[in-house]
């Protein structure tokens, strides 16, 4: 019903420009046009012209006369005259013999004049329009098309009836679907809930890191509620003009009361409800949009069915008004797997695959430790299509271990040239890494060694998997993990005397976590329990602010130092110690290439070739 109102108010406008333009066409440009070509005069040069032979054309219409006169020069000129009584002229007109004349009926010339006046001069405006608008639509893209359609949305855009995905396939995230279940027993049969009278939250919150399902849970919900999916991303409400978005807010509810109950979903929903700040020079379109989406919110009733889920993984960034109980008051978090969270989605995404029967997910699971959803069914279909390539009709375990790989590093890069020298190097940094982690108690086992190098530019890396779940981080651990990463350096220092480009990522990472645990876990000896540093987009990198004064800035960066330089000496330490096993160790892989890790501790236990390797 809105939609026709707003079409007609629409076409009112656009009548209502036409015909100004009009008026300023016909009041201005025509009488210009009119005076030059036609010239009035009396009626007794009118005969007189006749007389001389000099008229070739004559049209009577109402009570005017118009007649063309071949002048001496060879133009033709247009004169008009009144119309006489003049019973005479017809005999006249028709004695001179060469004269063309006509008589226009009256109707006739003024639909005529009507018709040149004002109807071809508003079509071609109306034309004229159509053809810029579409000029414009097509160079600004696919939005302009939509805005330019003051503010008349289509309709079908929402809808997508049935998704076909439920619960089961959502592997994990017990907590998330727990929640939503309830939304869907409320969608199932809500008087049972009116009874009582009890609202239910009018919309829920999907946080979370990108790829942990946030839009495949609410995919379920709409599948097992088994009513209407209204879907609509936030960027979809983002328009050249102001007020288009809130105009499409307004559909979008007024579509989804028709049609409940059901279930509207507004994926990415930062992109419209970040927070409105004081700034003049503000995104005006973003926030009306945003205003509206509050005030429908508040609008509909809660009773009838309609609930609102909306998944970011910005929550920090959302208005705080879009937060407040009556709106998206329930937050559901879709956090990272954990163990059994992503042995149980690769069996999901496995299920739709042919496999070995013998495969151990679990081992898959605890060497992906921090993977999410969408990277652990990116990794099964990797192995599939490994399989493929390796012309087999299953796929077996060591797929599924490279795929690990892949998505981790990257592909092999198999014909990638690397000296003898260079392969020698990256091979003692790997087993440097290995070695330390080996030697200390708090470090997780190594699972494998490699110096095959990867499309993402790493030449070798040393894999290490925990046997559990962790879910802390002792200071202990910390440590360790620092002198593991600098192990690489200290092992590429002792043995070549010089140090390689190749230990920027360790750096990076040990001076990530050094500076974390100076910062924000209170674990160094210089500060007490002080948040030096604040996450500000905990799902998105975890990127940090400082908040702190610059001189203790300075003495962070103090403190970090002195925690890396001492884990860096620690490594340095336990390689001195195990010269020997560093050599033996470093030479079986660059015959290998690749080593497993009980392949690795085999070596390192066995007493007897640690002399001879020395
Ligand atoms: P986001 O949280 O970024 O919206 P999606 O819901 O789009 O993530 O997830 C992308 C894909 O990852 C899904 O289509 C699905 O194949 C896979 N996936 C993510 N989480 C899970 C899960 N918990 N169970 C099964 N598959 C998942
Ligand atoms: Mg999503
Ligand atoms: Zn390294």
């Amino acid at each position: 019903m809105k939609d026709d109102k707003s079409f007609v108010k629409q076409i009112v406008r656009y009548i209502g420009i036409s015909l100004i333009l009009l008026l300023v066409f016909n009041a201005v440009i025509m009488p210009m046009i009119g005076n030059t070509r036609i010239v009035e005069t009396n009626y007794s040069f009118f005969l007189s012209q006749i007389d001389e032979g000099k008229v070739t054309k004559v049209k009577i219409s109402g009570d005017e006369i118009k007649f063309e006169v071949k002048e001496e020069s060879g133009a033709t000129q247009v004169y008009s005259t009144g119309k006489m009584d003049d019973p005479e002229l017809v005999d006249r007109l028709y004695k001179s013999g060469e004269i063309d004349f006509t008589q226009d009926t009256e109707e006739n010339s003024i639909l005529l004049e009507f018709l040149v006046g004002w109807v071809l001069p508003l079509v071609f405006f109306i034309v004229l329009w159509n053809f810029i608008m579409k000029g414009m639509s097509k160079r600004m893209g696919g939005g302009m098309s939509n805005a330019m359609s003051f503010g008349k949305s289509n309709a079908k855009i929402y809808v997508k009836a049935q998704t076909g995905k439920t619960f089961s396939d959502v592997a994990g995230q017990d907590e998330a679907k727990e929640a939503l279940v309830e939304i869907v027993d409320f969608l199932h049969n809500p008087e049972k809930y009116a009874e009582i009278g009890a609202d239910l939250p009018k919309g829920a919150l999907l946080v979370g890191p990108p790829g942990t399902g946030k839009t495949l849970l609410a995919q379920a919900v709409a599948g097992e509620a088994n009513v209407p999916f209204f879907s609509i991303s936030g960027s979809e409400f983002v328009e050249m003009f102001v007020g288009m978005g809130a105009a499409k807010v307004r559909d979008l509810f007024s579509q989804a009361n028709e049609k409940a109950p059901c279930i509207v979903f507004i994926d990415e929903i930062d992109t419209i409800g970040k927070k409105r700040d004081g700034n003049i020079s503000g995104n005006d379109e973003r926030e009306q949009t945003l205003n509206q989406l509050l005030t429908e919110m508040d609008g509909f009733d809660g009773k009838k069915g309609v609930v609102i889920l909306a998944a970011t993984n910005r929550p920090e960034s959302l208005d705080p008004a879009l937060l407040r109980p009556g709106r998206f008051d329930r937050r559901i978090p879709a956090e990272l797997p954990d163990l059994a969270g992503r042995e149980a989605i690769l069996k999901v995404h496995a299920a739709k695959v042919k496999m070995d029967s013998d495969i151990d997910y679990n081992a898959i699971a605890r060497a992906t430790a921090g993977a999410s959803g969408a990277e652990l069914a990116n990794i099964i279909n990797e192995a599939a299509l490994r399989a493929v390539r390796d012309g087999r009709k299953t796929v077996a375990q060591s797929d599924l271990e490279e795929s690990v790989e892949v998505v981790i590093a990257g592909y092999q890069r198999k014909n990638a040239v690397i000296s003898q020298k260079e392969k020698e190097i990256i091979a003692y940094h790997e087993i440097g890494h290995a070695l330390v982690a080996a030697m200390q108690k708090d470090s997780a086992p190594v699972h494998k060694i490699t110096i095959i190098p990867r499309t993402s530019g790493a030449l070798g890396y040393t894999m290490q998997v925990d046997e559990g779940e962790k879910f802390l981080l002792t200071k202990e651990e910390a440590l360790a993990r620092i002198a593991v990463l600098t192990g690489g350096r200290s092992a590429e220092e002792l043995v070549f005397n010089s140090c390689t480009s190749g230990a920027s990522n360790d750096i990076e990472q040990a001076t990530k976590l050094a500076r974390a645990m100076v910062t924000r876990y209170g674990m160094s000896g210089e500060f007490d329990m002080i948040a030096l540093e604040t996450v500000t987009n905990q799902y998105l990198g975890g990127d940090t602010s400082l908040a702190c004064s610059p001189e203790t800035a300075t003495k962070i960066d103090t403190e970090v130092n002195s925690i890396v330089r001492k884990a860096h000496e620690k490594a340095s330490a336990i390689l001195s110690e195990n010269y020997g096993k560093l050599h033996e160790l470093a030479h079986f892989l660059l015959e290998k290439e690749t080593i497993t890790g009980e392949e690795f501790m085999s070596i390192l236990k066995s007493e007897t070739t640690a002399t001879v390797a020395e």
